[in-house]
């Protein structure tokens, strides 16, 4: 089990040192659950410092597919490993929606990744009309498939999915644990058949999309849901250790 928070544009140092110091009190011991906090660029480095040896670790909300250049106001794959990164949310779909990022984009982010030992959490979901219309599978089967192509792993733990519905991302809504369920289920048929069934088991996927602490245990019991990707609650540290005893569970 993994649980991640994306603090996306949120909190300036003094808030994102008291956060960080709050959840490292909160979660404890980080056993049988893997912790991670995504704090903005700015913080990194200083979150690191607070966090270091606590067995939580570090991971950034995207980054450029480059090794360096001209790329104002980009940060690369060999940054974040120097700042003490784990993981790197890819295709979160505010990316997507605000900033243009597309499935090849993230499949070349993907991979420049993995060549800097960085752990993608690559985000994948459908929007509203999709669900409505019952393109969900077929959308997120064609997401999967691109962002992942030409991401090569040599084992499960090297990658991570996290199913994001768009409609229930800060929404306050949802998706019920039947829907999740059903596309987790899909999402795994579709890594064992880009991985083979050894190394696509063993990757984790995640659900987000409004996951708070009364609504994580019953997410967390479904099969193939492996954790959480956390957004609005991973901002309150009580809330965000609450959302990790669910997983412990
Ligand atoms: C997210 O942005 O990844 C997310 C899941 O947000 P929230 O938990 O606020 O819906």
């Amino acid at each position: 089990m993994l649980v991640a928070g994306n603090w996306k544009m949120n909190l300036d140092l003094a808030a994102a040192r008291q956060l960080t110091s709050g959840v490292v009190a909160a979660v404890g011991s980080t056993h049988n659950v893997d912790v991670a906090i995504c704090p903005t660029f700015v913080n990194l480095d200083a979150m690191y410092s607070i966090m270091h040896g606590s067995g939580i670790r570090l991971g950034a909300q995207t980054m450029h597919e480059a090794d360096s250049g001209a790329y104002t106001g980009e940060i690369s794959a060999s940054m974040l490993r120097a700042v003490g990164c784990h993981y790197v949310i890819l295709g979160h779909s505010e990316r997507r929606q605000f900033f243009g990022e597309t499935d090849d984009g993230v499949s070349r982010k993907a991979q420049q990744a993995r060549r800097h030992r960085l752990t993608p959490i690559v985000c994948v979901g459908e929007v509203l009309e999709q669900r409505e219309s019952g393109e969900q599978n077929k959308v997120v089967e064609s997401q999967v498939r691109k962002s992942l192509s030409d991401v090569s792993i040599d084992n499960g733990s090297e990658l991570v999915l996290a199913y994001e519905p768009v409609w229930a991302i800060g929404t306050g809504k949802t998706a019920s644990p039947e829907q999740v369920a059903e596309m987790h289920s899909h999402i795994r048929s579709i890594l064992c058949d880009l991985y083979g069934n050894a190394k696509g088991d063993d990757v984790l996927i995640l659900y987000g999309g409004s996951v708070k602490p009364s609504n994580a245990e019953d997410l967390f019991a479904r099969e193939n849901v492996d954790g959480g990707l956390i957004g609005g609650a991973s901002l309150k540290a009580d809330d965000f250790a609450a959302i990790v005893d669910a997983a412990r569970r």
